[in-house]
């Protein structure tokens, strides 16, 4: 690729959005992985007691090599949580873990946006490859339809980010809602795990408005064209 200085212009605000998201959620984390919590459960703990509570039998709890690596993996029924959440019985540890049992009910509850996000993954995974090369072949070449029809492939990409946000918003609700119905946190306990949610939400916020920036660049570019 080439050195286009507007790209840098267009892209910093999202890169500095990204850049103060991930160190909220990195500072956030560390904070409150020092805090245990007064029921003392450890994030797999957690997980094992609110999918016995809520009566999911299938889902495994397992550890996961990395740091804030965990995921639930609807494909294994399989709730993986890192070593630092699956073995610690701090605020942090019990907010990761009932966020991705969040992700578990909303599969068993058949929840819209998670299908949708779902459905989404192989027109993101051709959109993000293709739509780039569409866009750079058509400007060199000069044939502009061509382009767009790139920048409609590369769309896909936003509105995969744009959708994962209520999928992710919502599991965090029902962690909260969780962590307090079952008694797993107490009190002030819940800001804890709520500041742990929201500082991740926030990299979901800053991923979607980095993918709107990347589209609007390429729209730019074309429209440079003319
Ligand atoms: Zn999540």
């Amino acid at each position: 690729m080439f050195f286009d200085p507007m790209y840098f212009v267009l892209m910093i605000p999202g890169m500095l959005l990204m850049f103060w998201a991930q160190s909220r959620v990195k500072g956030t984390y560390r904070r409150y992985s020092q805090i245990p919590s007064t029921m003392g459960m450890t994030g797999a703990q957690v997980a094992q007691t609110i999918l016995a509570k809520k009566g999911i039998r299938e889902v495994r709890v397992e550890p996961v090599a990395g740091e804030l690596t965990d995921h639930y993996d609807p494909g294994a029924k399989a709730v993986r949580l890192s070593q630092g959440i699956y073995n610690s019985n701090s605020l942090a540890a019990a907010a990761v873990a009932a966020h991705e049992c969040g992700h578990v009910l909303q599969d068993f509850q058949g929840y819209r946006f998670m299908n949708l996000r779902a459905a989404l993954v192989p027109a993101v995974n051709l959109g993000s490859r293709l739509g780039p090369m569409l866009i750079m072949a058509g400007l060199i070449f000069q044939v502009l339809n061509l382009a767009w029809l790139g920048v409609i492939f590369f769309a896909s990409v936003l509105v995969f980010h744009i959708v994962t946000l209520p999928v992710e918003f919502d599991a965090s609700r029902r962690a909260l809602q969780l962590v307090d119905e079952l008694g797993i946190l107490q009190g002030d306990e819940r800001k804890g795990a709520r500041a742990v949610l929201t500082a991740a939400a926030w990299t979901y916020v800053a991923t979607a408005f980095y993918a709107f920036l990347n589209l609007l660049y390429y729209i730019t570019l074309i429209n440079r064209q003319r």
